[in-house]
């Protein structure tokens, strides 16, 4: 991992240097200011970004599974991807607009968000200096609506990916803009007024990618033939990586010590009359899905005790991708289906074996697993791989901690059916599994073990 990160540097080092070499906006050295404490958060931020998308994912999957429409997110997902693209783009935007807006006028949010305003030089490397609390903070925002709608797999990776390079393009020194296009998506020229440390120029340009929300929100701001002379906030921060890391807790703290009102630097501009239900129209949104989550989890018998175990029990699961099982990456599979018995009867992988978790629970299960893995062992003299899965992952995970320790050899599809009908439609299912099966000897077993 650590190689790729290093290799994404190198990578964004050779596209965007030469650029800003050619056509700058500001004469400025490669290796300004603080250029090494950016670096640094280049190479965090890769892990707390990646750490945000887990929990991202956690709670979207709490709150998608107790408040989402599966037609809704059927439909939503079987558009073709470019359109798709372009509707995460918007709805994404319009949260990290919000996020956004919200870290610039509520005070204790701008102090994690001054971090990102304190940059000086602006050039590509700025783009990853933010708070990681900042950074989790405007994620959620983003991503938590995608999931919830249930966008495919496709759209999120381009959509992660189009997001990232457009962070880095707005940040460069650089004076190349896209013409009539810059008003259609976010370019240096945008971005620039953002970070702009100048009076009458401040919270202009909010979006990350659409300067469309602006405009609708009324602080789009690009005057014609003028850039921005002068970035930053009106007073210095530590340079240091760790000690701009404290700063937003440190002034927090001494705002508490000293008992008064914590004013934000930037001023708040007064807003227009239709914006300020937002920020109160977006918590009843949040505090009603996750009342809907809770509610669902009762009503369905999980408990969130043990939604956040499986949560956390993730990360010391071995997983299997659709992809990865196609090619064949493990061989002699025995594919177990661990959720209800109808679910299984609406649809079910293949010849896959039907172990509730339910049964798991009480132990029956569990047997019905070691008998297939013992009857098939004795066939193919090998242990064969029992591939776990459910409708999207959390009940594999569970069924996975109950049966680590009991000498099977064990691996969860991630994603559960869900993912894999993304890719497989049915009538291609026993042509994988007939090439990744433990024994063809086996099926009238597995179909005895069925019922
Ligand atoms: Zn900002
Ligand atoms: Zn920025």
């Amino acid at each position: 991992m650590i190689a790729d990160v290093i290799k994404g540097f190198i990578i964004l080092f050779v596209v965007f240097v030469p650029l800003e070499r050619l056509f700058p906006l500001h004469q400025q050295k490669t290796f300004r200011r603080e250029w090494a404490t950016d670096a640094t958060y280049y190479l965090t931020g890769f892990f707390i970004g990646r750490a945000g998308t887990v929990i991202c994912i956690a709670l979207a999957v709490l709150l998608a599974d107790g408040t989402a429409n599966s037609e809704l997110q059927k439909w939503v997902s079987s558009q073709p991807i470019a359109w798709q693209f372009v509707e995460a783009m918007v709805i994404a935007d319009v949260g990290y607009y919000l996020g956004h807006r919200l870290m610039h006028t509520v005070p204790w949010l701008w102090q994690f968000h001054t971090i990102h305003h304190s940059i000086e030089e602006m050039d590509w490397l700025a783009a990853v200096r933010v708070h990681p609390v900042d950074q989790l903070f405007t994620k959620l925002l983003q991503m938590i609506p995608l999931y919830w709608l249930g966008f495919s797999a496709q759209t999120f990776a381009l959509f992660v990916l189009f997001s990232a390079a457009i962070a880095f393009c707005i940040h460069a020194n650089t004076h190349l803009t896209l013409g009539p296009f810059k008003w259609v998506v976010a370019t240096p020229e945008f971005h620039h007024w953002h970070h702009a440390n100048q009076p009458g120029v401040r919270n202009k340009n909010l979006a990350a990618q659409l300067p469309l929300m602006d405009f609708l929100f009324g602080t789009l701001y690009m005057p014609p033939g003028q850039r921005p002379i002068r970035y930053g906030i009106p007073y210095s921060i530590p340079t240091n990586y760790f000690k701009q890391l404290m700063v937003p807790f440190e002034r927090l703290a001494t705002r508490h010590r000293r008992k008064r009102p914590m004013t934000s630097t930037q001023p708040l501009q007064k807003k227009p009359i239709y914006l300020r239900p937002v920020p109160l129209l977006l918590c009843l949104v949040l505090v009603g899905s996750a009342t809907g989550g809770v509610g669902y989890a009762k009503a369905k018998n999980y408990s969130i005790k043990s939604m956040v175990y499986t949560f956390v029990a993730g990360f010391s699961t071995p997983k299997i991708t659709t992809a990865e099982l196609e090619q064949g990456k493990v061989k002699s599979v025995v594919v177990v289906d661990v959720r209800d018995a109808e679910e299984y009867a609406a649809d079910h992988i293949g010849d896959s074996i039907s172990v509730p978790l339910t049964e798991i629970k009480t132990g029956e299960g569990v047997e019905k697993i070691k008998r297939l893995a013992n009857t098939d062992s004795s066939r193919v003299q090998s242990q064969p791989t029992i591939v776990l899965y459910c409708q999207s992952g959390p009940r594999s995970i569970e069924a996975y901690q109950i049966l680590k320790d009991k000498g099977l050899n064990l691996v969860v599809l991630s994603g559960g059916i869900k993912a894999w009908r993304e890719t497989v439609p049915q009538s291609k299912d026993m042509a994988i599994l007939s090439r990744i099966s433990s024994s063809t000897k086996l099926i009238p077993t597995i179909a005895h073990e069925k019922r």
